[in-house]
């Protein structure tokens, strides 16, 4: 077998000896066939396979060689089409661990029937174009090695170049790039959906002189321009009035890094040892990054975005250049690598309906604004940059978490129809708001409000919400770049009590770590955050936070209604010991003579298995209960919820899932404890329609959805529907799905 080649000479002796093969006396796909063979035997791969380029501009299996499946149909990709169309579109070599993660993946039957495979492929570039791609496979579990690649790239030339090959057509570069419909699968960082044309990032550029004379030149020239970039970020505050308050702190606190003194004086000492201020900027950015690669946490890259975009903005304003001159579509799709908060407001809003990314993590403050911009989202879109061109349409899922590049007319069809349906739903939201929610037999629903930005809470002004059902503490948190203390604390919830006039609010208590970061106050690296030091676990272990959250609370809700969420509790203890120390802080409040809260509720967030099977205890301890389902889905079925290859492995409307839930619900309601739901299932109608036919009568949801939500209630039997599914639940079935939409149809519920 061929080794990691030291000397040319083993990849020689078996180009030598595919040559050999090739000038049998033999048709050309037996030689083929008999050259793969040999190939895939030197390259340690199980299956070897020539694709060649068709007249119609796809690419076909052309010879095979099979160790595990000897017989192959002639499937054909089209150009750009699966990953193998793709090879050869970019004209670039591909290797993957395992196939069916790569974004372009497309299974078609015929050809190595298994989706689990590493791939190794390579184009078959000759000096008039690409002819096909040749490509290698294996078990996942022996992935191809780099040094594989290049010697592929090698035997794919000597393919390319053989005059058998030459009556075959090939693509010119022209036609080289991915053409079709292709869509790209991210993580949803804001939802919504648009249609715009791609518009390409750049990111600043600068001139780089190492060294520099003029000590004081330098220092002169780096206070100036950072000077003039406060200034800029000033006026970019200014201009935008309608910012809502937070959108306003994320600016600030940008602001505030801006001129740290830490970031500025390591800039300066650099200059004090003789360089120039750009090669300074650029030194103390380097250290930043790799003090950031040492730890490790994927999540604070959207700060290390912050101080990224930071640098790039001090460079361009040393060199002189001081604002974003390129020329946007009108409707744009922003597309980049990563972003900073700042570079995305120096584009005209008005013509950016949509973002998408390569990196970011949708915490990271440029999604936090996106979301107040309320523009959809997607990131961490793997090879983003070399799918997406400058000019190419796209259609941008935010809710999804998908993007349509180059969309056919049917793609924009349906785009088209979820854009005018959503503005249905805000239409909806202002005219159901008059009808009692009640269903079609006279059941009274309650829907109450998710809340975290200050935006949401306008949907308190717009929909008879029953309050807030959950009031995400942590986001305002999220904004900032220091620990808010306790008076800062209170401003904040006294503002809520405020816009909720009388109506209940949900506080829960700080609900970080996993994927909520808040860079300012921890430094620990978890393997798996979603299970790691999170939610009320931080609290307990750091009761201060707690304890200045609770005072906050009590201060801001003078002689009104407090009532009080834990998240993520997983044992009876955890809940008793949280709320001792919500009772400290009320006798404290006590001694103090304050104005105390009229009352105070606790709840517990039903996220975790293990606290569902302690419920007869908690129960008896608890004044109401709400259930996260998107946390509980994800433990109960063991499933990442953000990682894309698995999270819609399996379906919320299973009877299995459905039924734990009805468990719960029964639980609940013989201790007489009341639950809601307020998870991201009941904010959609086909599971919302679900849950009220297993008897949740609370459902807390998104300002947006609740228009289409009351909708579905409205027209919704509830008796048929329980009797429906109540039936349903008898027999094992992974999803619902179908029945559920045949009984809305039947129904006449528009879903
Ligand atoms: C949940 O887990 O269902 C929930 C509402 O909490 P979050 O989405 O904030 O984790
Ligand atoms: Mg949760």
């Amino acid at each position: 077998m061929l080794t990691p080649p030291r000397s040319q000479s083993p990849l020689q002796d078996l180009l030598h000896r595919v040559g050999e093969i090739l000038a049998k006396p033999q048709t050309l796909p037996t030689r083929l066939n008999a050259a793969l063979k040999i190939i895939a035997q030197e390259m340690g791969a199980t299956t070897s396979i020539l694709y060649l380029l068709t007249p119609d501009r796809y690419l076909e299996v052309y010879a095979v060689y099979d160790a595990i499946t000897p017989h192959h149909k002639k499937v054909r990709f089209r150009v750009g089409e699966g990953v193998v169309g793709f090879i050869a579109a970019i004209g670039k070599s591909v290797i993957c661990d395992n196939i069916a993660r790569h974004p372009n993946f497309l299974f078609r039957p015929g050809v190595a029937d298994h989706v689990n495979l590493s791939l190794l492929g390579v184009p078959l570039i000759s000096s008039q174009g690409i002819r096909g791609v040749l490509t290698l496979q294996n078990p996942p579990s022996n992935p191809f090695e780099k040094w594989r690649e290049k010697a592929l790239m090698e035997i794919g030339t000597f393919f390319a170049e053989l005059p058998e090959l030459k009556r075959f057509p090939f693509l010119n570069s022209a036609e080289g790039k991915v053409s079709g419909t292709h869509t790209l699968q991210g993580i949803s960082f804001n939802p919504g959906i648009a249609i715009g044309t791609a518009f390409l990032h750049q990111p600043y550029s600068w001139k780089e002189t190492d060294f520099s004379l003029n000590i004081k030149d330098e220092s002169l020239r780096l206070k100036t321009a950072i000077r003039e970039m406060v200034e800029a970020i000033d006026r970019l505050v200014e201009k935008t009035p309608n910012l809502e308050k937070n959108t306003q702190d994320v600016l600030t606190s940008y602001r505030m890094i801006a001129s740290d003194r830490g970031w500025v004086r390591k800039i300066q000492e650099y200059i004090q040892k003789g360089f120039t201020a750009e090669a300074a900027v650029q030194k103390v950015r380097r250290h930043t990054r790799e003090r950031f690669a040492q730890i490790g946490d994927q999540i604070l890259k959207g700060r290390l975005t912050d101080l990224e975009d930071l640098a790039s903005r001090l460079l361009k304003y040393l060199s002189g250049k001081d604002s974003v001159s390129e020329e946007l579509p009108e409707s744009a799709i922003l597309v980049a690598q990563n972003l900073g908060p700042a570079e995305l407001l120096d584009y005209d809003r008005r013509f950016i309906k949509g973002l998408i990314l390569e990196e970011g993590v949708h915490t990271a403050h440029v999604a936090i604004l996106a979301r107040a911009l309320d523009i959809p989202v997607v990131g961490r879109i793997p090879l983003l940059l070399t799918h997406v061109e400058a000019g190419d349409k796209l259609i941008v899922n935010g809710t999804k978490g998908t993007v349509i590049v180059n969309p056919d007319g049917d793609a924009f069809q349906e785009a088209r129809k979820s854009i005018t349906q959503m503005k249905k739903w805000q239409v909806l939201n202002k005219e159901g708001s008059d009808k009692p929610c009640k269903t079609l037999d006279g059941t009274s629903i309650s829907l109450t409000l998710n809340a975290g930005l200050p935006i949401d809470l306008h949907h308190l002004e717009e929909f008879d919400f029953e309050g807030i059902g959950l009031y995400r503490t942590e986001i305002p948190f999220m904004m900032r770049s220091s620990f808010p203390d306790v008076k800062t604390q209170t401003d904040i919830y006294r503002d809520i009590f405020e816009h909720s006039k009388g109506q209940p609010i949900t506080f829960r208590t700080l609900d970080i770590g996993g994927d909520k970061i808040v860079p300012y106050m921890w430094r620990v690296h978890d393997e798996n955050p979603v299970l790691g030091w999170r939610a009320i676990r931080v609290s307990l272990d750091k009761p201060a936070i707690l304890r200045q959250q609770v005072r906050a609370l009590i201060h801001a809700s003078q002689g009104q209604h407090l009532r009080i969420l834990f998240p993520m509790i997983s044992e009876l203890s955890e809940y008793q010991e949280a709320r001792h120390h919500v009772e400290q802080e009320w006798a404290r409040a006590q001694q103090s003579h304050l104005t105390l809260p009229s009352s105070l509720s606790y709840g517990v967030m039903l996220e975790v298995p293990s606290i569902v099977d302690q419920l007869e205890p908690l129960l008896k301890e608890v004044d109401f209960i709400s259930v996260g389902t998107n946390d509980l889905f994800q433990f109960f079925y063991a499933c990442d919820r953000t990682n894309p290859s698995v999270s819609n492995r399996y379906d919320v409307v299973s009877s299995s899932f459905l039924n734990y839930l009805r468990r719960i619900r029964i639980a609940c309601e013989e201790a007489r404890v009341p639950v809601s739901v307020c998870g991201e299932m009941a904010g959609k109608p086909l599971e919302a329609l679900a849950l009220l036919a297993i008897g949740y009568r609370s459902l807390s949801i998104s300002g947006p959805v609740a228009g289409y939500i009351k909708k579905m209630i409205l027209n919704l039997p509830l008796k048929e529907a329980e009797a429906f599914l109540s039936k349903a639940l008898e027999t094992y079935s992974p999803s619902l799905r179908s029945s559920l939409l045949t009984f809305a149809k039947q129904h006449k519920i528009d879903l």
